[in-house]
C-alpha cells in the first residue's frame, strides 16, 4: 500500500491526464506504468471523502453482524416481510465509469436462481462503491471469485463479484464512487462481467426494484417496502425486465401481499422437497395450505397453491 501511495504521490507530480468523465467526488488519473515488456496506461481513481461522508454517516453499522470471513453472516436471522429501506441520496453512484450494458437479470437462469444483475465490462475496468460505506468482506470466493461486499449506512448490502482485483480491505470506510477493485472474469464465470449482488440481512433484494440502471442512476425511492416477490429468483427471469411495482410505503407493501399466491404445477421428477427449494416455501406451509401430508405422493399436473 505504502508503494502504491508513494508511486501515486510521485505520479501526481509528474504527468497526468485527468478524465472528465470520473464518478462524482473522485478524480480519475491515467497513469502510465512500466511493464517488462514496455509501457501500459493504468487508470487510477482517487476518491475525494469530504469530511461530511464521515460526518452524515452516523449509524454504527459494525454492531450487528459484523463477519469479514463469512458471505452471509445473517444466515440464521428471520427476517420479517415486507421489509423497509430508506435512503438519503436520491442517486447512487455507476460501479462502472462508462455506460451500463445489462447481460443478464436477477431472476431465474437455466434451472438456477441469479441473485445478481450482471453488468458488462472488459477485464481491467475500474469498479466503484455505489454508495458510502465499510468494506465488509473483500476475499476471494469459489463462485464468486474475487468479490467484495459493502455494508451502506441504510443496512443494505452490495456485492460486486468476479473481479480481476481487489483494491480494499475489510474496515475501510469507503465513499460513494470510490474505486474498489477491477472488473474480471474469476470464480463461476463466462466471460469478463461485473455481478452485483443487493442484498439486506441476507435476503437477496432484485437490484433493479432499488436501482435503475439507465445512465441517470437512479435510486427508486427515498423509502422503499420490499416483499417477498422482490426477493424470489424463482418470481423473474433472467432474461426479462420484470415489471416494476414500487411500495414507497408499507401499506401499499401490506395491499400486495394478498395476490403473493402462486399456483403451482406438478412436474415430472417433482418431489415436495424440490419444490419447496426452488421456491423457498419450507415444505410445513405447502403442506398446511393445500391439506396435504409430507408423505402425500405427489401427481403430474397436481396444482399446488404456493403462498409466498
Ligand atoms: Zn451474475
Amino acid at each position: 500500500m505504502k508503494s502504491i501511495l508513494a508511486s501515486i504521490v510521485f505520479l501526481l507530480a509528474s504527468t497526468l491526464l485527468f478524465s472528465q468523465n470520473a464518478p462524482n467526488d473522485s478524480l480519475k488519473i491515467i497513469v502510465e506504468s512500466r511493464i517488462k515488456k514496455g509501457v501500459t496506461s493504468q487508470e487510477i481513481i482517487i476518491p475525494i471523502v469530504d469530511s461530511d461522508t464521515i460526518k452524515k454517516n452516523i449509524v454504527d453499522i459494525k454492531t450487528e453482524f459484523w463477519d469479514t470471513v463469512n458471505y452471509n453472516p445473517y444466515r440464521n436471522e428471520v427476517v420479517k416481510f415486507p421489509l423497509q429501506i430508506t435512503f438519503k441520496d436520491s442517486n447512487y453512484a455507476s460501479p462502472i465509469a462508462k455506460n451500463k450494458v445489462i447481460t443478464s437479470r436477477y431472476g431465474w437462469r437455466r434451472g438456477r436462481p441469479h441473485q445478481g444483475i450482471d453488468i458488462d465490462l472488459v477485464t481491467g475496468d475500474s469498479v466503484s462503491s455505489i454508495l458510502d460505506g465499510v468494506v465488509r468482506y473483500a476475499r476471494y470466493s469459489r463462485g464468486h471469485g474475487k468479490v467484495v461486499v459493502i455494508r451502506h449506512y441504510n443496512g443494505l448490502e452490495t456485492t460486486y463479484a468476479h473481479l480481476s482485483s481487489i483494491n480494499v480491505k475489510p474496515n475501510d470506510t469507503i465513499a460513494k464512487g470510490q474505486f474498489i477493485g477491477k472488473g474480471g472474469n474469476t470464480g463461476r464465470s463466462t466471460g469478463s462481467h461485473l455481478h452485483l449482488v443487493t442484498s439486506y440481512k441476507g435476503q437477496y433484494i432484485h437490484p433493479e426494484y432499488i436501482f435503475d440502471f439507465s445512465e441517470d442512476n437512479k435510486i427508486r425511492a427515498k423509502e422503499l417496502w420490499v416483499t417477498k416477490e422482490w426477493t424470489r429468483a424463482s418470481f423473474h427471469s433472467s432474461r426479462r425486465q420484470s415489471k416494476l411495482k414500487l411500495y414507497t410505503t408499507e401499506d401499499q407493501a401490506l395491499a400486495s401481499l394478498i395476490k403473493t399466491k402462486k399456483v403451482y404445477v406438478v412436474r415430472s421428477g417433482d418431489t415436495l422437497s424440490r419444490i419447496s427449494k426452488r421456491n423457498n416455501v419450507s415444505i410445513a406451509a405447502i403442506c398446511r395450505t393445500n391439506s396435504i401430508r409430507k408423505s402425500s405422493t405427489l401427481r403430474i399436473g397436481q396444482k399446488l397453491i404456493l403462498e409466498l
